[in-house]
């Protein structure tokens, strides 16, 4: 595994997610269309209007070791109840009213978008290879701590602004780390 291979692969990963959220496109809604109630406290109304939910019997993953990318099998079998790619995500039947799951993958949403697909990409696979795996993925840990404050009830806030800055404190030091060897 090398970020240089990461690299060369990227455009193979971007067709199979262009073509998996084709796919899907008839099934997809836009989070607002789901009535939920707290999220509009920490998102934009606007995001939740872009960002779409696929409800699935199953979370599809990229293929990514037939890709010749090893290495990820926790990744590729993790049986996730929800995955995002780019501004759309799926949630497995059973989590279609799950607010909290929905405010989770939105996270994810706003790291596409402020990294963009290919530095997305990279951060998160540099992220699941140099600190131990999806749990400890900085990427997967700022969703889940951004998502129990939404558990607990904190305040209405800026989750986007918050996801931002975070990427720019964490994401330059992963390709730092990265580029001294993985
Ligand atoms: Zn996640």
């Amino acid at each position: 595994m090398s970020l240089q291979l990461l690299q060369q692969k990227l455009p193979e990963v971007r067709a199979w997610i262009d073509l998996t959220l084709a796919a899907y496109a008839a099934q997809a809604r836009p989070v607002a269309d789901f009535g939920f109630t707290r999220l509009g406290s920490y998102y934009s109304a606007a995001l939740l209007a872009s960002a779409m939910a696929i409800p699935v019997a199953k979370v599809p993953a990229p293929p990514l070791a037939s890709m010749g990318l090893t290495g990820f099998d926790e990744f590729e079998n993790l049986n996730a109840a929800g995955i995002t790619y780019l501004s759309s995500f799926f949630v497995l039947h059973g989590y279609e009213r799950d607010e909290s799951l929905h405010f989770h993958e939105l996270v994810h949403v706003v790291q596409w978008k402020h990294l963009g697909p290919e530095r997305f990409i990279m951060a998160y696979a540099l992220g699941h290879f140099l600190c131990g795996g999806y749990d400890t993925n900085p990427l997967e840990v700022m969703a889940y701590v951004l998502q129990s404050a939404f558990d607990h009830h904190a305040p209405g806030f800026d989750v986007a602004a918050v996801v931002r800055t975070e990427l720019d404190r964490i994401v330059p030091a992963l390709f730092a780390r990265a580029s001294t060897g993985l």
